[in-house]
């Protein structure tokens, strides 16, 4: 019986979960909040790990840009193409919620807001002072995002400054991102029963308005990530690297198909590294260092969510975001998908650090929880094809490319 269960692909068993829990909840109405205990449970496991997955994963983040140094001309483009894309891919996030206003009309009252994040600072300097790590395991104790992130941070530049005397730190800190990945895997196989109980409770005591939201917000998230992956990729490719955009995406058609089903990066890797070096002909240096690299720190398409989720939650709880919480969202959630592992629902508990910050009610999670799959399915589509063009790009840039595999990618 419970092998027959874990046979079944995980997204398989989200997605009926996410069907019978609308159903449940139409047929059940305001009664349904008495299983919301089940999505509690899962919001709280997912919780638990926000503190060391940011503390190992960004740490570890940080320190591989210590190859990238090394690598010099390639890692020194594929950075400002990680960052620059990643830039973009945020701020259009934030664009399409602030103009399609997913979130609003929603009458949440009926929710009750358990977890109030951390009080916006109100002045420059309170901001300034709140971001510094007083005591780090007291910021851990908190949940506090800022200071936890710019200790991470400092931890990070630490270990590449220490050299090889910090090596074994770093050891410690990619070991323990990867346990990490492991832990959060447990706690996703919880998640057909989470989105089960929260999706009957969000239909049946929020009702339609709700659920128009919850579809507004998914559609947004499939068109931010399409435009990404069409514009922002599609220009790199023709512009930048002057190779024909038909061929490159033909090329990556298959890591397309794989991450889209897996929502993994980290799964869909080997098949990323296969396609860039056989159909696009990218070198086997920079390819296996440029995706590698990208798989953990570039995610355009978690970044792009991380904007437009914040929008979301602010929407439907009614809090007001100034332009400085905007810059705020636009580093954070840049961070956010940095520090997010490439595994499914990694970029659902990066969500916390960014609300936390901006005051954002942590509710918010447990609301979207419930369609993050399908989602989660087209950001790391989004992520993949984003490591394979800056990947190719950087190939062409630095005169690391076969044309001709390039060419033959014809016959894919
Ligand atoms: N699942 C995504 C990835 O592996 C990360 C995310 O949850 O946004 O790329």
């Amino acid at each position: 019986m419970l092998r027959v269960w874990f046979e079944i692909p995980l997204w398989q068993r989200v997605l009926t979960a996410l069907i019978l829990g609308v159903l449940t909840g139409y047929a059940w109405g305001p009664e349904a909040e008495s299983i919301k205990w089940i999505g509690d449970f899962f919001i709280k496991s997912i919780k638990m790990l926000v503190v060391p997955l940011i503390f190992f994963s960004l740490v570890a983040g940080v320190a591989a840009i210590g190859d990238l140094r090394k690598l010099g001309a390639v890692g020194g483009r594929a950075m400002i193409l990680f960052i620059v894309t990643g830039q973009i891919a945020v701020w259009l996030g934030l664009a399409l919620g602030t103009f399609v206003q997913p979130g609003a009309g929603v009458d949440t009252s009926a929710i009750a807001k358990g977890v109030t994040p951390e009080p916006n600072p109100t002045t420059a300097v309170d901001m300034i002072l709140s971001i510094v790590p007083e005591s780090p395991v007291q910021v851990m104790a908190d949940v506090a995002v800022l200071p936890l992130i710019v200790f991470s941070l400092l931890i990070g530049i630490g270990i590449l400054m220490a050299g090889k005397d910090g090596e074994p730190v770093q050891k410690i800190f990619d070991s323990g991102a990867v346990v990490m990945q492991k832990v959060t895997m447990i706690v996703m196989e919880l998640t057909p029963f989470g989105v089960f109980a929260l999706m009957a409770w969000v239909a049946g005591t929020l009702g339609m308005d709700a659920l128009i939201a919850l579809s507004k917000l998914v559609a947004l998230n499939y068109i931010g990530c399409l435009l990404i992956i069409a514009v922002i990729y599609g220009s790199m490719i023709k512009f930048l690297a002057k190779l024909p955009v038909r061929d490159f995406f033909r090329g990556i058609v298959d890591a397309m198909a794989v991450s889209y089903s897996t929502a993994s990066s980290n799964a869909t890797l080997p098949v990323t590294l296969r396609c860039a070096e056989r159909n696009l002909g990218v070198s086997n240096s920079v390819a296996s260092f440029v995706i590698a690299l990208g798989a953990t720190i570039n995610m355009n398409g978690t970044a792009m969510y991380l904007g437009l989720a914040t929008l979301f939650g602010a929407q439907i709880f009614g809090v007001d975001l100034t332009m400085g919480d905007y810059f705020l969202i636009s580093i954070l959630a840049t961070l956010g998908a940095v520090g997010a592992a490439g595994i499914p629902g990694a970029g659902l508990i990066m969500m916390a650090l960014v609300f936390g910050a901006v005051g954002v009610p942590l509710e918010t999670i447990a609301f979207v929880a419930g369609v993050d799959r399908i989602m989660d399915m087209m950001r790391t589509t989004t992520n993949v094809s984003g490591d394979a063009a800056v990947a190719t790009t950087v190939a062409v840039m630095t005169g690391e490319i076969d044309r001709e595999e390039m060419i033959s990618a014809d016959d894919v």
